[in-house]
């Protein structure tokens, strides 16, 4: 039996009252660390596995399990009237699976429900101890295409999407979640695949997520250069145009927020 008062993970924030990461009003763990650096990340802060400096601000810290889930209880009339609860979100919550594992658990043994933002980047063993007992996951999909993945992330992705299929295949409730970027991932024929792709294996909700570049001030303090600085940006419209086509086309519910 995990120890909750000595199990500890490293985040670098917790939200509350948020409508947007799972359904109905939720708190949102932000845990520090991803294997992964997405150009367009609006959380650069969130990578390194360890304390930094963003500007004068300490980020990270160290917290028991205990701490998190006196905090995520607070809320817990707000979740009973909106059906929310607890989401882990990153960086990536997958790669601490001892103290997300641990998190999950004490959340789920006083009735909170949870929620994860992943980009699926873990073994599946790992992966597994911590997704069994989550009750809904918003799972990334950045190519479709391996080699367009590998060039984008300098990673393939057939780890990302046998883990998907997976957890498809043990009846988790999973949404797809495309970041979609101009002159990277935003061709037809990417959107198009990664909607085939998901109906063929189950999935029955997408949200396309277009570009934005509300971290980009992030990469100043930090002191690390945005490779996407002259990137234009997205036409929604257009987006929303061939949404409308793929939906009607696969059949499955798709999103653009
Ligand atoms: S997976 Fe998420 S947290 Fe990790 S680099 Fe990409 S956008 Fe950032």
């Amino acid at each position: 039996m995990t120890d909750i008062t000595k199990t500890e993970g490293l985040i670098y924030n917790i939200q509350r009252y948020s409508l947007h990461d799972g359904p109905g009003i939720r708190t949102i763990v932000f845990l520090k660390g991803c294997p992964l650096r997405c150009p367009w990340c609006a959380n650069p802060e969130s990578q390194r596995f360890e304390k930094e400096k963003m500007g004068n601000e300490e980020v990270g810290r160290l917290v028991t399990v205990k701490e998190v889930i006196d905090v995520v209880k607070r809320d817990m009339p707000f979740y009973k009237r909106s059906g929310g609860g607890m989401t882990l979100s990153g960086g990536e919550p997958l790669m601490q699976p001892d103290f997300s594992k641990a998190l999950v658990q004490a959340a789920k043994n006083i009735g909170i429900n949870v929620a994860i933002e992943t980009s699926g980047y873990q073994e599946w063993d790992r992966l597994w101890e911590v997704m069994e007992h989550i009750d809904f996951i918003l799972y990334d999909i950045k190519a479709m295409d391996s080699s367009l993945h590998m060039e984008i992330l300098n990673v393939n992705n057939d780890l990302i999407l046998r883990n998907l299929e997976k957890l498809v295949n043990k009846n988790k409730q999973v949404i797809v979640r495309v970041p979609v970027i101009p002159q990277c991932n935003d061709s037809f024929l990417n959107l198009s695949e990664t909607v085939q792709y998901c109906k063929s294996i189950g999935i029955k909700e997408i949200h396309f997520l277009p570009y934005h570049q509300l971290g980009v001030q992030k990469y100043e303090k930090l002191n690390r250069e945005y490779s996407l600085k002259n990137l234009g940006p997205l036409d929604k419209e257009k987006l929303i145009t061939t949404s409308e086509k793929l939906q009607d086309k696969y059949e499955v519910v798709i999103k653009v927020f």
